[in-house]
């Protein structure tokens, strides 16, 4: 029981439900929920070039010939890289930085990947560097210190744009999101 509420999202309760359904079915297949998460460590590694999770290395994504090879989307988590992907609205490559910058958790940048960010912005000759960190403070403050590094490099470096959630009402919209939307809008094709 204690297990299962260190998981994210998992209370004291849902730990509860999960475990009494786990004791519902044939000990079998307890067993192999159980193998399989002792297997996730000995199958699953970094991927060296992008930082994602993997069984192969280097990563489906890193070696697909399909995807453009010189843009890169940088994320915090391997969560937000599989959030994107399954958008279908990006084909080109990633970068895992697994974290933020975030001084009070004692995180710098050396704790993150940034400096292989850098090495493999040279090394590959990548043009554009999409930075896809979240608008908290952390997630803002790592997107201004990447773009900070990055500005000699020669790479264009964009940012995603944040504004308001599809099927909100504008009039509960925070003041930073509306103005962080006025000032990434965009032209509508007339
Ligand atoms: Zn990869």
């Amino acid at each position: 029981m204690k297990n299962i509420e260190r998981l994210p999202g998992v209370g004291e309760k849902t730990a509860m439900r999960f475990a009494l359904q786990i004791l519902k079915w044939p000990e079998a297949k307890a067993r192999e929920l159980a193998d399989s998460v002792a297997e996730l460590h000995r199958k699953i590694r970094l991927c060296s070039s992008c930082f994602a999770f993997s069984e192969e290395d280097p990563c489906r994504i890193c070696v697909d010939p399909k995807r453009e090879h010189d843009v890169i989307c940088v994320v915090e988590d391997p969560g937000d890289m599989l959030a994107i992907e399954k958008s279908g609205a990006f084909r080109g490559l990633y970068h895992v930085l697994h974290g933020v910058i975030s001084p009070m958790d004692g995180v710098g940048p050396e704790q993150l990947k940034i400096s292989e960010l850098v090495s493999r912005i040279a090394r590959d000759g990548i043009k554009e560097v999409i930075i896809a960190t979240s608008s908290t403070a952390a997630g803002e403050a790592t997107a201004a210190y990447l773009c900070d590094i990055l500005k000699g490099t020669g790479t264009w470096v964009t940012r995603i744009a944040c504004g308001i959630p599809m099927g909100m009402d504008i009039k509960y919209a925070d003041t930073m999101t509306l103005k962080r939307a006025l000032s990434a809008r965009e032209r509508i094709k007339t």
